[in-house]
């Protein structure tokens, strides 16, 4: 019989493993100092895995059309205030030259669900990035997309797929998105991309509105039964222009300790410190790294482009988190024992792209 905190924490790093009671005790109980232990247990497993190197992806933001109307993001159908635009393939190209003059090699090509981005705008472009960038890896985030669309971008060169689930409480998934939105649709597509031989992210908000310390417990154990190759964890923050605009943002302690709980229990995972963590401030992208993130997503979009895509207020885009500033981003995380690593960086996990949900 497991009597405090502490020893429960020691038992979970020990076993790498958790059941639900534990894990929900872990999230709502669990003070600066577990937070310290977990996160130094996290931090020390990263090393053992993947060495003090953090991988950089180039991210490039290429459409603020969508037609969804997830109630939390700014992107949404109804954000009539959003700015709208679209980059032609000559201007994605371009950035990911940019991008490999610099030494990405990955580009991650980010959008909303936007119909003009039809497989035979994308094919083409996946195809030319792959025969001029051989070496780079090319990741989506498209949203959800028939499988036969997924499997012809993934014939046509694409590498990884980048999907949130964002909870795995189909009530609580309804409470965030509208109701032709549904959870069964988006577990499907994960599943369809791992069985066409994707190398799957998924992930979710940390204090999104309505969101239960059991609600996460249950994210944390999908994902590690869905075993994805990345997993991408930021916190909630609100979007003036949504109906969400008055909820808290999600705390950066919870989502940094969430971080650490995942790389225990996946040791080989990918794990970005994602920019909304350094939105609410660069010191908890910092905590991230050192508890067992490995992941940086600078952002490559033109710099006009990267105002207008606007999923939550004051979202950083430039400064140590513009894909031009590699050298000052290094320079920064060196004192933390990171370097910067611009391989590949292709996930350790094994059987990423077996198994289901
Ligand atoms: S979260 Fe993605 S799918 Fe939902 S509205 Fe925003 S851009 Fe569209």
């Amino acid at each position: 019989m497991i009597s405090t905190l502490d020893s429960l924490a020691d038992k979970f790093i020990s076993e790498s493993a958790i059941d639900r009671v534990a894990l929900i005790r872990l999230l709502s109980e669990a003070d600066s100092i577990i937070l310290q232990k977990l996160a130094k247990a996290a931090g020390e497993i990263k090393l053992r895995e993947y060495g003090s190197g953090i991988f950089v992806r180039g991210l490039i933001e290429f459409t603020s059309y969508c037609k969804n109307d997830c109630i939390y993001c700014g992107l949404r159908r109804s954000n009539t205030k959003a700015e709208r635009y679209r980059l032609s393939s000559e201007e994605i190209l371009k950035c990911c030259e940019l991008a490999h003059e610099k030494g990405f090699k990955t580009f991650v090509l980010q959008g909303g669900e936007d119909g003009f981005y039809s497989d035979s705008f994308l094919i083409p472009l996946i195809s030319a990035l792959k025969e001029k960038y051989p070496d780079t890896a090319i990741t989506l985030s498209l949203g959800e997309r028939p499988k036969d669309s997924y499997k012809r971008l993934f014939d046509a060169g694409a590498d990884r797929y980048l999907l949130r689930h964002e909870t795995i409480d189909s009530s609580h998934y309804a409470k965030l998105h509208p109701s032709e939105m549904t959870l069964a649709s988006r577990v499907k597509a994960l599943q369809n991309l791992k069985e066409i031989g994707y190398q799957v992210g998924t992930g979710f908000m940390v204090g999104s509105p309505y969101q239960t310390f059991e609600n996460l417990a249950d994210d944390i154990l999908f994902i590690k039964d869905f075993k994805p190759a990345m997993i991408g964890i930021g916190p909630f923050i609100p979007h003036k222009d949504t109906p969400f605009k008055d909820f808290p943002s999600g705390s950066p302690e919870l989502t940094v300790l969430i971080i650490a709980i995942l790389r225990i229990l996946l040791p080989k995972v990918l794990l970005p410190a994602t920019t909304a963590l350094n939105t609410l401030a660069s010191s908890w992208r910092d905590k991230a790294l050192i508890s067992g993130a490995n992941v940086l997503m600078p952002n490559i979009s033109p710099f006009e482009a990267r105002k207008k895509y606007s999923i939550y207020n004051d979202k950083v885009a430039t400064g140590e988190e513009g894909g031009e500033n590699l050298e000052l981003l290094a320079k920064h995380l060196k004192p933390f024992g990171c370097v910067i690593d611009t391989g590949r960086g292709d996930s350790l996990m094994e059987n990423y792209n077996q198994g289901a949900p």
